[in-house]
């Protein structure tokens, strides 16, 4: 079957309760990672598939789990008869919440019951649900194995396992946990891998974990979206924050992301913008799991409408029609070029992605040219002069130096974040808000290091009362702003 004999979800044999479900949603055309994985997967193959985000991936591997899933649903409440029969792994916490709202809700007309597991709540929180029962397992590695060490689950009757953006593990630092996880799933098992890049590493994690997979690409590995429209501008450093609100400018009421390398530079930025009457709000990984949640919920529902974000906290987002993504630092991966536009022009609409480059970063941009085989269309940046650059207003400090910032960094569980907006700030202006959405994907895990990160973040968590197993999802994040 080809992707174009398929014009609608009927014609791949989906289950009815399933197809009543993605009717509600609104879908009426398998996207053609859809159309090309769900009759594979149906066949019981392993699939190795790369797809960015954006594509309707989820579906793809959702659906034809349930499908399979079906008969074995059961109206019971014994938990015996709910074991975990499908494991999906994510990399993030916010991926991870993300996969089970979309497993909910093609799942809302069956039997079948799902949950999600992450770090950075109390894992007494998610015990309850574990033990009633759950066919469908969302995790992150690290709180996965938290459960397995308190014995709260069980992997033994796994029949499928899904490791969603598995370049994105891999570049955590992963590979340990998954090692781990995969030794206690049953052998007889389907494998489904989905991959926005696909390096070396990739492909050598697949021949490990995969049984004679089939690989499926909609888009040439690496590549960027067509829909995206990418251009770059070359700026000085010192003039970057004034022509990012420049920038801005032209595109009000328009949500945005804007990135940076690290969570100390989205705090700066985000600081900076404030002062340049663009009120923000800094939330990172040291915040509750609640706040960060609240401000993904509110750039969703609008109420702000720019986030600065580190990969990490990006990673994975769910933002229909994000008209605008801003690389305000480019990062040193080239692979996050890809990951980071493909935040715009998703499912088919128009986007534009604009890069800020100054001199010491055109050696990455090379290389991510080279990555994505295309030459981005580059222009010096005319920064005007009329707008007041941010740094060089009078701050709330009487020296005009931000003093926070001449702190070394302490993570917050020994002294509070600094809080650039509040709620109520933000309800008050009727300016464009911004939110620094802090995380660390910019970070590559070493063993090294991300014992340092697990070190280091074992203290906050003796405050937060988790277990001494810290998910690498957090670790990873400490390491970072360390870095
Ligand atoms: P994903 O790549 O799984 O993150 O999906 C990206 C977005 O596309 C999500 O908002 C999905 O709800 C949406 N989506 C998935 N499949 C379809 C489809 N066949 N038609 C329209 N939208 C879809």
């Amino acid at each position: 079957m080809t992707e174009q004999t398929i014009v609608d979800f009927r014609a791949l044999g989906l289950a009815e309760p399933l197809l009543k479900a993605i009717e509600e949603s609104g879908y009426t055309t398998p996207t053609p990672i859809q159309a090309q994985a769900i009759p594979l997967a149906l066949q019981h193959m392993d699939l190795m598939a790369g797809a960015q985000t954006g594509t309707g991936k989820t579906a793809a591997f959702s659906l034809p789990i349930l499908h399979t899933l079906l008969p074995l649903a059961s109206t019971s409440t014994s938990p015996a008869k709910h074991p975990i029969r499908a494991l999906v792994l994510a990399p993030t916490r916010e991926l991870a919440i993300q996969v089970y709202d979309n497993i909910k809700t093609y799942a809302k007309h069956t039997a079948l019951r799902s949950t999600v597991v992450y770090g950075g709540v109390d894992i007494k929180t998610q015990m309850p649900i574990l033990k009633t029962g759950v066919e469908i397992l969302v995790a992150t590695p690290g709180r996965l194995l938290d459960h397995v060490e308190q014995k709260t689950l069980s992997l033994n009757q796994v029949q499928f396992l899904v490791l969603d953006e598995a370049d994105r593990m891999l570049d955590m630092g992963f590979m340990p946990d998954l090692k781990r996880i995969l030794a206690l799933l049953p052998k007889q098992r389907q494998n489904l891998m989905f991959s926005a890049t696909f390096s070396d590493e990739i492909k050598k994690l697949a021949d490990a974990f995969l049984n004679n997979p089939t690989l499926i690409e909609v888009a040439r590995s690496n590549a960027t979206n067509d829909n995206v429209e990418q251009k770059a501008f070359l700026v000085n450093t010192d003039q970057k924050q004034r022509f990012l609100v420049q920038l801005l400018k032209q595109y009000p009421n328009q949500q945005v992301i804007v990135f940076t390398k690290t969570k100390l530079s989205a705090s700066k930025l985000a600081r900076a913008l404030e002062r340049d009457q663009v009120p923000c709000s800094a939330i990172h990984g040291d915040k509750s799991q609640k706040e960060r949640i609240e401000a993904l919920d509110a750039f969703k529902a609008g109420t702000i409408h720019a986030l600065v974000a580190t990969d990490v906290a990006a990673r994975g987002l769910d933002i229909t029609d994000l008209p605008l993504v801003v690389n305000y630092e480019i990062s040193t991966a080239p692979e996050d070029y890809v990951h980071r536009i493909g935040r715009t022009g998703r499912a088919g609409a128009k986007g534009i992605a604009i890069s800020l480059i100054d001199e010491d970063e055109t050696k990455y941009f090379d290389e991510i040219e080279k990555l994505i085989k295309k030459q981005i269309p580059k222009e010096k940046a005319n920064v005007s002069s009329s707008t007041t650059p941010a740094r060089s207003r009078p701050s709330k400090a009487s020296s005009g130096k931000d003093a926070w910032f001449e702190q070394p960094y302490q993570p917050a569980a020994a002294t509070a974040a600094p809080k650039a907006v509040t709620a109520k700030s933000a309800a008050n202006v009727k300016r464009k808000v911004v939110a620094a959405l802090l995380g660390g994907f910019g970070f590559k895990a070493t063993p090294q290091n991300r014992t340092q990160a697990k070190r280091t973040t074992g203290r906050s968590k003796q405050k937060s009362d988790l277990p001494a197993h810290q998910p690498a999802e957090n670790a990873a994040e400490t390491a970072n702003i360390e870095s």
